[in-house]
């Protein structure tokens, strides 16, 4: 779809029941195009994404540029294909977000032994970590998407920056939350808002705390990038996945009334003793069904929800964090 004259929305497909589609943009220029986002890196999306472009009349060789919103694999599991079919493309992304992936996923073993270690500390039984493991398939390891991290992005953005190409200028918005490099792109030629995973039309975009995140507040730093986006002028926002969001300001507006509403029943599912992040994810709504039937993967990533939630409220003066017997667990204040 085209979205201003040289500007299209494609999609290519993913495995997510939740999320079917990944919507790469494409900015045509004199020179070739250039992409913001391109999808997961699986022959059908590729194959997908090849015939989209061939549409349009381009080639994968054409790419100049590969623009990443965030380094989930959604976003930028095709950047190994892309290089390939382009050698001289530039990769690039926020510098914040290339020294979190660096830091966080380069070392298999050490990324998993945390994450077992964090998952015990915030209630679950190393029984049913171990019981996964030997099932086989649902470790938090063996669940994460192989990504290939052997290229370094040509150019690391800071934020506001402006990334000037043919007749098109993008300012860096630095929005962590989602992730903590998180680029959402503003087109000041046409205002357009590239939102990446930080707004979504419909769903709330998936906040954790994990491991590797013990001292930040992700929670409030994605109420803050929601707040940041919605004082732009903006005629249209682009999401990577879902739809086209005409009133960017009002959606963000819903997600910080949503996150008020689900802080309250966190805090709540403490109950009137002390209670684990385990315990207190037993106790909320998921739209994915209750937390005792998620595999291990699926609890890694509620308990982080939680967790994101709980450290707000800490941070506010609502609850307390109680440390002891190996185990973290939480009172109301
Ligand atoms: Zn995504």
């Amino acid at each position: 779809m085209e979205i201003v004259q040289g500007l299209h929305q494609l999609k290519t497909p993913m495995t997510s029941p939740a999320l079917p589609y990944v919507m790469p943009y494409v900015f045509e220029c004199s020179d070739g195009i250039t992409l913001f986002d391109a999808g997961f890196g699986t022959p059908e999306a590729i194959a997908s994404l090849t015939a989209q472009l061939a549409v349009l009349g381009y080639e994968p060789k054409h790419i100049q540029r590969l623009i990443i919103s965030h380094a989930h694999p959604d976003h930028l599991g095709m950047s190994a294909w892309i290089r390939e079919q382009s050698p001289d493309s530039s990769l690039v992304m926020l510098e914040r977000e290339w020294q979190w992936i660096t830091d966080r996923w380069l070392d298999n073993d050490a990324w998993t032994q945390l994450s077992d270690q964090w998952l015990v500390l915030h209630g679950v039984p190393q029984a049913e970590i171990e019981e996964a493991q030997t099932a086989g398939g649902s470790t938090p390891a063996a669940r994460r998407p192989p990504l290939r991290f052997d290229i370094e992005p040509d150019v690391k953005l800071r934020d506001g920056e402006v990334l000037e190409f043919d007749r098109w200028r993008i300012q860096a918005v630095w929005t962590p939350g989602h992730t903590p490099g998180h680029l959402c792109a503003y087109e000041l030629n046409h205002r357009l808002m590239f939102t990446g995973d930080h707004v979504l039309p419909h769903i709330s975009p998936n906040v954790s705390l994990h491991a590797d995140q013990e001292g930040t507040s992700p929670l409030s730093d994605f109420r803050d990038s929601l707040r940041k986006v919605a004082a732009f002028d903006v005629d249209r926002a682009l999401p990577a996945h879902e739809f086209t969001i005409p009133d960017l300001a009002g959606r963000c507006a819903v997600l910080l009334h949503h996150h008020d509403e689900r802080l309250d029943e966190v805090r709540h599912a403490i109950g009137p003793d002390v209670a684990t992040a385990r315990e207190i994810s037993q106790r909320v709504k998921w739209n994915t069904g209750p937390f005792d039937d998620f595999n291990i993967f699926m609890k890694r990533s509620a308990l982080g929800e939680t967790l994101s939630h709980l450290r707000l409220l800490q941070d506010e003066e609502r609850v307390r964090r109680i440390e002891g017997d190996g185990r973290v667990h939480w009172a109301r204040v």
